[in-house]
């Protein structure tokens, strides 16, 4: 079993910068998605710091060792404290805060941290599960019976998080974690996609097995836009594929 990711990053139709941040390393297996907020370029600072600090922990010497879950959460909570401070010592930076969803592999099991309303799937036997939980206001009528998943992104307090990375100095993150099997497909994204497309139609894409994960990325991407392209969109896919591993760059 190796791994195949591919990913892909657009501001969309309306927005005039892209504040979501990405990150694709193979060699440690990590994959992240961020998407910022805060006024003048407040939300590209806070999503770049997370994403990057994520990437430093989780690349350091040493990594290896120890319980994974537990160096993925510290990871998240140094990226929390990173943007915390960030916006003490900038007045420009005060709000500002990112979501952050964070996947990796280690020892045939994959381990997700999550905060904010970027989301993390799993295609398996055809089947698209949402493996993390939405910090949001809508989520929670959702959970409670209220409201329809389909008619989250459609209700006016659907940008509304009630969890993010950075306003607080420490921050409740949650940890998924699970068996990874040959052929499953993980999708991380930002809500620029979720927004514009029901589990339904990600589960269509995801199900396509002749396109390349990067393939599937820019389908997601182009759809979102075709949807009219309300908000920044990120996606990055990763396919567990079976056989010997090969090496993808980067
Ligand atoms: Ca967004």
């Amino acid at each position: 079993m190796y791994i195949r990711h591919g990913s892909q990053t657009d501001q969309g139709r309306i927005r005039t910068s892209n504040e979501d941040s990405f990150i694709v390393n193979g060699r440690s297996k990590l994959f992240l998605v961020a998407d910022g907020m805060g006024g003048h370029a407040a939300g590209e600072v806070a999503s770049h710091i997370a994403s990057t600090t994520v990437e430093e922990l989780l690349t350091a010497p040493g990594d290896s060792q120890g319980d994974p879950a537990e160096t993925l959460r510290l990871a998240a909570q140094s990226a929390n404290a990173g943007i915390y401070e960030a916006q003490r010592e900038n007045p420009e930076y005060l709000g500002m805060g990112s979501t952050l969803t964070a996947l990796i592999f280690r020892s045939a099991q994959y381990y997700i941290a999550h905060v904010g309303d970027s989301r993390a799937y799993l295609l398996r036997d055809g089947t698209l599960d949402q493996l993390t939980r939405d910090h949001s206001v809508v989520w929670h009528l959702y959970e409670s019976g209220v409201l329809r998943k389909e008619d989250l992104s459609r209700h006016p307090q659907k940008n509304l998080i009630i969890r993010s990375i950075g306003p607080h100095p420490q921050v409740e993150i949650d940890i998924e974690s699970g068996e990874a099997r040959e052929r499953d497909v993980f999708l991380l994204c930002s809500d620029g996609l979720t927004d514009v497309l029901p589990d339904e139609a990600i589960r269509r894409v995801l199900s396509d097995g002749d396109k390349t994960p990067q393939e599937l990325a820019d389908t997601l991407v182009d759809a979102a836009n075709m949807g009219g392209g309300p908000d920044n969109v990120t996606v990055v896919v990763v396919r567990l594929e079976p056989g010997a591993a090969q090496e993808q760059t980067p």
